[in-house]
C-alpha cells in the first residue's frame, strides 16, 4: 500500500478570494476561488487520484472497489454506501450566506444521501474575526418561522469571536455562516446540501440574488443548537479537536518528527495546514507541504513525518 494523494477540485462561488493560491499553494484556474475540495467522492466534485498506480481513477472508484475497500478505507467502511467524509479548504473573502444543513433523518426523509454535520479549523483569519453560529435568544419554531418569513433573521444571530487555531463544531441543524477574511479547513459529512436563509442582499455577476430555501431551512433549524469551540495549543504534539458520532479530528504539531501507524479500522485523511516536511513509509518517501491532502490507507503500516509541519488527521469511529 502507498499513501494516496488526491487532486483538488476548485469552486468559484461569489464570496471567494485569493488565499487558496497565495497561502495554500493551490494551482486554481480562477481569479477568485472560494473552495478547494480536497478529499471528496461527492457527485458535485469527485477527487482524482494522483498516484501512478491508480492513474485516471477517482477516489469514488477506489471506494467502490470491493477488493480495495477494506485495505484502503478500513473495516468500518465495509457497510457504508458512500465514502463518509468531504474535506475542503475554504477562503471566505466575503461573508457566506446564513445557512443550515439537514441532519441524517431529514436527509433520508427527503431523498438526500446524507445529513451534514461539519467542523471548521481556522487556519488564519483577520483580527477580531467572527463567525455566526446558532441564535442569540431562545425562540420557538413558530417564532423562527415568522422571523425568517419577515426577513428579520439578522437580528437573532449569535456572533462568536474566533482566531486562528480555533476549531468549531457545527452539528447539522445549526444556523451558521463563515464570515469575511477567514481561511478554513472544513471536515464534514459527505453532503452538498445547503439551505440558505439570508444572503446579505447580495447579487451575483448577472445581477441576480442567489436562491433562498426558507421552507427547508425552517424545517431543518434546531433553534437550541449552538456550536462548540475547541482552542488548540501548539504545545501538544497531538490534540483531539473534534469528536462526534460521524468522525474525529486530531491536530498534529510535528516539530521534528511524528511517528504513527495506520489503523485497520479506518483510513486517515490528512490535510497539511502549516509548514513542510517529508513523509516516509516502509517503501516510499515524498515531500509534503501546506495545502497538501492525502489518505493514509488502513493497511499502510508504519509511517513517519519529518519536518516542522502541522496537519489535521481525520478518521471515522
Ligand atoms: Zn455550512
Amino acid at each position: 500500500m502507498n499513501i494516496i494523494f488526491t487532486e483538488p477540485i476548485y469552486k468559484d462561488y461569489i464570496w471567494g478570494g485569493k488565499k487558496l493560491k497565495e497561502k495554500l499553494n493551490k494551482n486554481t484556474p480562477y481569479k477568485k476561488t472560494a473552495e478547494s475540495w480536497e478529499i471528496s467522492t461527492n457527485k458535485n466534485g469527485i477527487s482524482k487520484i494522483k498516484n501512478e498506480e491508480y492513474k485516471g481513477q477517482t477516489l469514488k472508484k477506489l471506494f467502490e472497489n470491493q477488493e480495495l475497500r477494506e485495505k484502503i478505507f478500513g473495516k468500518r467502511t465495509k457497510e457504508l454506501k458512500e465514502f463518509p467524509l468531504l474535506i475542503k479548504f475554504i477562503d471566505a473573502k466575503e461573508n457566506l450566506s446564513i445557512q443550515v444543513h439537514p441532519d441524517d433523518k431529514y436527509a433520508k426523509q427527503n431523498g438526500l444521501d446524507s445529513g451534514k454535520t461539519e467542523m471548521w479549523y481556522v487556519i488564519e483569519c483577520k483580527e477580531n474575526a467572527q463567525i455566526i453560529g446558532g441564535l442569540n435568544t431562545k425562540i420557538s419554531k413558530e417564532e423562527l418561522e415568522k422571523i425568517i418569513e419577515n426577513n428579520q433573521i439578522k437580528e437573532y444571530l449569535n456572533y462568536i469571536d474566533i482566531k486562528s487555531g480555533d476549531s468549531i463544531y457545527i452539528p447539522a441543524g445549526t444556523i451558521h455562516a463563515i464570515l469575511e477574511d477567514t481561511l478554513i479547513c472544513e471536515i464534514q459529512q459527505n453532503s452538498d446540501t445547503t439551505y440558505r436563509v439570508y444572503d446579505w442582499d447580495r447579487k451575483d455577476k448577472e445581477g441576480k440574488e442567489r436562491q433562498l430555501h426558507k421552507k427547508e431551512a425552517i424545517e431543518t433549524i434546531k433553534t437550541e443548537n449552538i456550536p462548540t469551540i475547541v482552542y488548540t495549543t501548539e504545545e501538544l504534539e497531538s490534540q483531539k479537536i473534534m469528536k462526534s458520532e460521524f468522525f474525529e479530528v486530531e491536530k498534529i504539531n510535528c516539530r521534528e518528527y511524528y511517528e504513527d501507524c495506520s489503523d485497520t479500522n479506518t483510513f486517515y485523511a490528512i490535510n497539511v495546514i502549516e509548514g513542510k516536511g517529508i513523509i516516509q513509509t516502509e517503501t516510499n518517501e515524498c515531500k509534503i507541504e501546506k495545502g497538501d491532502s492525502f489518505i493514509i490507507p488502513a493497511t499502510l503500516g508504519k509511517y513517519k513525518i519529518e519536518g516542522n509541519v502541522q496537519f489535521l488527521k481525520s478518521y471515522i469511529i
